[in-house]
């Protein structure tokens, strides 16, 4: 496992990247790639916050309904944000291969499903959104669903072209890929305060500073140094588990395993095998755990889950959790991460908040803040903006 020396002394960057997650590792692998000079401070280890936690799917879609958000922020921007979001999932694949990221990295269609008439209705009315916006919606009916999945379900929604990954492995990739195009990175090296002027801001650690025309915040949620811009979200927590082995007999009663499965009950599940013969599943959101009874609640969502598992392949009921685990997040008001600029914060770009519990969003995020540190701006970024 690679590791980064503390930050020490007073430097000068192009940027200053805060956080070592997939979201500061992609964002410094892109400045670096593009030339300009980079530092990167991790506050502990880089992949080991939310993006260990995470379950690995580069997905297609944002993951919101898009008859909700073009109510929320017009169709225009709405269609925009579709379509940034599927480029930015065929680029970051298109990047880990040509990067030769060692991420596990596979190729996996997905489908939304329905499982209930108010589900089934929700579906439909979403798919006539994306058609009357253009956008591509193949709708599969129940003995579709049946026969490719072996699930019970009324209908479905298709989509082929994301991926799943080890999100700690590709965080891992993207740092050292930013590192061989001369990016700084350091760890065990919080961001303690920010300053900043009209020309310039300076990041202070505990044994230095870096001047800086761009601070780049990819701490996933806005830490105590941004408490201002806590307002815009609500922090939840979602929970997961990883099974024990599938055995083999039971393997053979169920459908294609190689489709990443959503559903839209709210809070949505998520399921996916991992490496053919563990199934994860991720859902069972609810506010932020507080510390005290994390663990308690760990176990709570664990069996829920579990059980929740059994209902959409009953052939695995029984089936034991291996691990459970909770990964905190912040939601936005209309599920759309923020990326880019805050008027109250000169020369910042944020990248906060989570959509559809997937990687796409990190890739995304890095290029959406180069366009901004390069000033190329694209018209399309303005969906994902904070005065959207
Ligand atoms: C349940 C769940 C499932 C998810 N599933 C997926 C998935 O399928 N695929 C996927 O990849 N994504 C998934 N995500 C989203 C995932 O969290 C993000 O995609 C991404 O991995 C998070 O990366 P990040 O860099 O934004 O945040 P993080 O990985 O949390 O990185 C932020 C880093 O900032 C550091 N930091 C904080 N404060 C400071 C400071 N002051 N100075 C320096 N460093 C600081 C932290 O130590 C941390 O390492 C999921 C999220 C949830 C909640």
């Amino acid at each position: 496992m690679p590791s980064y020396p503390r930050h020490r002394g007073s430097m000068t960057a192009d940027a200053v990247v805060v956080g070592g997650g997939l979201t500061g590792c992609a964002a410094a692998y892109a400045l670096a790639a593009a030339g300009l000079r980079v530092v990167l401070l991790e506050a502990a280890r880089v992949g080991h916050g939310n993006t260990a936690f995470s379950s690995g799917w580069i997905s297609e879609d944002p993951g919101v309904a898009f008859g909700e958000l073009e109510s929320a922020i017009g169709l225009r921007a709405a269609r925009h944000a579709f379509h940034s979001w599927r480029r930015a999932a065929l680029d970051f694949i298109a990047l880990l291969k040509r990067l030769d990221v060692k991420c596990h990295l596979e190729a996996r269609t997905a489908v939304t499903l329905a499982r209930t008439l108010e589900q089934a209705a929700r579906l439909t009315r979403d798919r006539k959104a994306r058609l009357g916006a253009g956008l591509d919606a193949p709708m599969l009916n129940a003995r579709a669903i049946w026969n490719d999945l072996a699930i019970d379900a009324t209908a479905g929604l298709r989509s082929k072209d994301g991926a799943t990954i080890d999100p700690y492995r590709a965080c891992l990739g993207l740092a050292s890929a930013a590192a061989e195009r001369g990016a700084l990175l350091f760890e065990r090296s919080a961001a303690r305060r920010i300053r900043f002027s009209r020309k310039s801001a300076d990041v202070l650690t505990a044994n230095g500073s870096i001047r800086t025309a761009h601070v780049v915040i990819a701490t996933a949620v806005p830490t105590p140094l941004f408490k201002a811009l806590q307002r815009h979200f609500w922090f939840r927590t979602s929970y997961l588990v990883l099974s024990e082995r599938v055995p083999a007999k039971t393997r053979a009663l169920l459908g294609n395993r190689a489709t990443i499965v959503r559903d839209t009950a709210v809070p949505p599940h998520i399921v996916r095998w991992v490496g053919d013969e563990h199934v994860l599943v991720c859902g069972a959101d609810g506010e932020e755990a507080p510390p005290r009874r994390r663990d308690k609640i760990i176990v709570q969502r664990t069996g829920q889950l579990m059980y929740e598992l059994s209902t959409l392949y009953p052939d695995v009921s029984g089936l034991q959790p291996a691990y459970g685990w909770a990964a905190d997040y912040a939601r936005t008001v209309d599920g759309l991460p923020y990326i880019g600029p805050h008027r109250n914060y000169p020369h910042h770009l944020f990248a906060f908040g989570d959509a559809s519990h997937s990687a796409t969003g990190a890739y995304l995020a890095s290029r959406i803040l180069l366009r901004h540190c390069s000033e190329e701006l694209d018209s399309a970024d303005e969906a994902y903006s904070f005065n959207r």
